[in-house]
């Protein structure tokens, strides 16, 4: 282990990822995609998932449970009957995230050797990229690469000359935010209407059609082809223990230069926000506070964040979390209260409306919120509020009711004298108007 190195040219996997050469075949074979992909494929499926496990790669798409184990998860000789499935969650609706986006748009057959790779680790002969329903050039894209993989013998009968049969399939969504999650996803893809499903039975057991099914990032298995070539000690030689490899990270909001670039984990905030986005808007002690992982994770202030690791480990420390490695920037003239009511009606807007306390709560929350915004509610609000999230908050079917809860529970955490300052501003207001 290294511990905490930045990343250098000639260790990016996505050398793309800013689409200055052409996304189609010929120029991703210049850049070492499809290099023999039936060579890495006679490593054999165990051997493959072995070496995913080794390399410490942790799901990219905010859970980070680890990619080799949910495989593993998957049965080995499948029933006849039942096929094993990899669905591919393309559905990136989180607010702040936009990596996937650039891997589909730009590196497209990275993905899609991915998907061949992973699947015939997993013993899958069909996967199903699920790409959300805006993203419509995206999916133009996506859909010219797997034809021209289609073409070349990359795809299909005797895929990559390596005797293994595949097929990958591109499916749209219809905009549903709910439908990134994988049990949601799966019962869109099936035609219905996209709800997540109670777990257990986990979708490696009974997933799509019933059958056994992995759901993975766009990221997760884009990375698979190049760790299977470089090895898993290259990847697990990028960030710290339990926080191995690259990442996509996504900057949006108060800085310079919001990017969305390719770094080792564990980069610290402070130096993946000068290297790469010219600093905060303002110089650094305009900084107020950052949602480091997508808008479902709670935000971090300014002086906890500075030197924190960006990883999972590290943001957990702070009450936080990675999740999508969507980062969202907020300098001092941020209305954070604003800023949090606004995620919050859109966590309300998301509800599938299944369970009650998602519901009910979402919304509540967010009326709440927005009366927060200028003070004007009765004193303990703050408290029955923060109540409120924490019985919200594990009590779902989904994560949707966290995603809600959390967000919320940062703000009180953080920034409670500047609720209770506007409560009792509000207060003299209506005083003085007597
Ligand atoms: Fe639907 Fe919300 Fe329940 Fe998830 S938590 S199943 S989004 S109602």
């Amino acid at each position: 282990m290294s511990g905490i190195t930045s990343l250098t040219d000639k260790d990016r996997i996505f050398t793309n990822v800013y689409g200055f050469q052409e996304p189609w075949l010929k120029a991703a074979q210049m850049r070492g995609d499809w290099d023999n992909t039936a060579k890495l494929m006679e490593l054999g499926q165990d051997t493959i998932i072995e070496m995913v496990k080794d390399s410490g790669l942790r799901g990219r798409g905010g859970a980070g449970f680890p990619t080799g184990v949910k495989w593993g998860f998957m049965p080995k000789e499948p029933t006849p009957g039942r096929p094993n499935f990899l669905v591919i969650n393309a559905d990136e609706s989180e607010p702040g995230s936009c990596k996937d986006r650039e891997i589909i748009r730009h590196d497209p057959h990275k993905l899609i050797e991915g998907a061949l790779l992973s699947s015939f680790a997993m013993r899958a002969r069909a996967a199903y990229i699920y790409i959300r329903g805006e993203y419509i050039q995206e999916a133009i894209a996506m859909q010219r690469a797997i034809d021209e993989a289609y073409e070349a013998g990359l795809l299909g009968k005797n895929a990559a000359g390596s005797g293994y049969d595949f097929d990958l399939f591109l499916h749209r969504g219809a905009g549903a935010y709910i439908c990134g999650e994988e049990t949601a996803m799966l019962e869109s893809l099936e035609g219905k209407k996209g709800q997540p499903r109670l777990k257990p039975p986990f979708p490696a057991g009974a997933g799509l059609y019933g059958c056994p099914t992995t759901v993975n990032n766009v990221e997760s298995i884009a990375v698979v082809p190049t760790i299977l070539r470089r090895g898993a000690e290259w990847f697990k030689s990028f960030g710290r223990e339990n926080n191995a490899g690259t990442k996509l990270f996504q900057i949006s909001g108060h800085v310079e230069k919001p990017c969305v670039v390719e770094e080792a984990m564990s980069i610290p905030f402070r130096e993946l926000i000068d290297k790469h986005c010219g600093g905060i808007t303002g110089g650094w002690d305009n900084l107020l506070a950052v949602i480091p992982g997508g808008s479902s994770v709670p935000l971090v202030p300014a002086k906890d964040i500075m030197d924190c690791p960006m990883d999972f480990d590290g943001l957990k420390e702070q009450g936080s979390g990675l999740g999508t490695a969507a980062v969202i920037v907020m300098d001092k003239s941020t209305d954070i209260v604003k800023a949090i009511s606004r995620i919050s009606y859109f966590y309300k807007h998301e509800s599938c409306g299944q369970c009650t306390p998602c519901r009910e709560g979402t919304g509540w929350m967010w009326r709440t919120m927005e009366k927060l915004r200028t003070g004007d509610v009765a004193p303990g609000t703050i408290d029955r509020l923060y109540d409120v999230t924490k019985q919200v908050e594990g009590h779902t079917i989904c994560a949707l009711g966290d995603a809600a809860a959390w967000p919320i529970q940062g703000l009180i955490r953080h920034f409670r004298p500047e609720m209770e300052r506007r409560i009792a501003e509000h207060g003299d207001e209506l005083e003085a108007a007597e």
